[in-house]
């Protein structure tokens, strides 16, 4: 599961792309123009980007070297229409981590996806674990000392975003810029609700929350 954003101007393709990513429990966001992308890229963490290379204004092309001047980190995939070597290298060069050539599979779409996921994440694994939960990210679940919990997409999220940065406090703003996307009518009330909701599906009666809360500042899961 990973937050995606999506580059491309052609309206019926971006829909095709988001609308398969999003089966796949991606958190997907689409961005019309290389203008757009760049501002998005400004206010929001991705873990990819789907990046057309024939944008109106402003190119795939320069959109890829601006945000990698601007010591961008997120890991791009470019599309394109041209199938040649030229173009190949010209987009690796500008900053691109992979490509594919339209029209494409949606399934190489996702496979090519998955791997830059993978990448661009401190933690490979697949499997994350603490106390006695254990997360599946691939499988999309979820157990505690052996027992599924059912989760919420957005509760999901939430919780392998915090259990992939151990030990950091985040405010609410920023689990909200980082979990939700921007397009959602998401409130600070939505952050809380979502924490207490996982409180109450994973603690242990009797022990100290999975999810610490620093007072003032925001929340936390630790992690020895
Ligand atoms: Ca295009």
């Amino acid at each position: 599961m990973a937050k995606i954003l999506i580059v491309e101007d052609e309206a019926d393709l971006a829909k095709l792309v988001r609308n398969w990513l999003e089966r796949e429990h991606h958190l997907v966001e689409v961005a019309e123009s290389g203008i757009d992308a760049l501002t998005h890229l400004q206010v929001n963490r991705f873990d990819v980007v789907i990046l057309d290379l024939m944008l109106p204004e402003l190119s795939g092309m320069e959109v890829c070297r601006r945000y990698r001047q601007a010591l961008g980190k997120t890991p791009i995939l470019m599309l394109t229409a041209k199938d040649t070597v030229e173009d190949k290298e010209a987009g690796l060069d500008a900053g691109a981590d992979d490509y594919l050539t339209k029209p494409f599979h949606l399934k190489e779409l996702s496979a090519r996806v998955r791997a830059l996921v993978r990448r661009g994440s401190n933690q490979p694994n697949v499997t994350l674990q603490f106390r006695d939960i254990v997360i599946d990210v691939n499988e999309f679940s979820v157990t505690k000392a052996g027992v599924e919990v059912h989760l919420l997409p957005k509760e999901f999220r939430l919780l392998e975003f915090l259990v992939r940065h151990p030990n950091h406090v985040f405010s609410a703003e920023e689990l909200l810029s980082s979990v939700w996307e921007s397009d959602t009518p998401a409130l600070l009330d939505t952050v809380r609700g979502h924490i207490k909701r996982l409180r109450k599906k994973l603690d242990t009666p009797g022990e100290v929350s999975i999810i610490a809360t620093v007072y003032g500042i925001g929340y936390k899961i630790e992690i020895d």
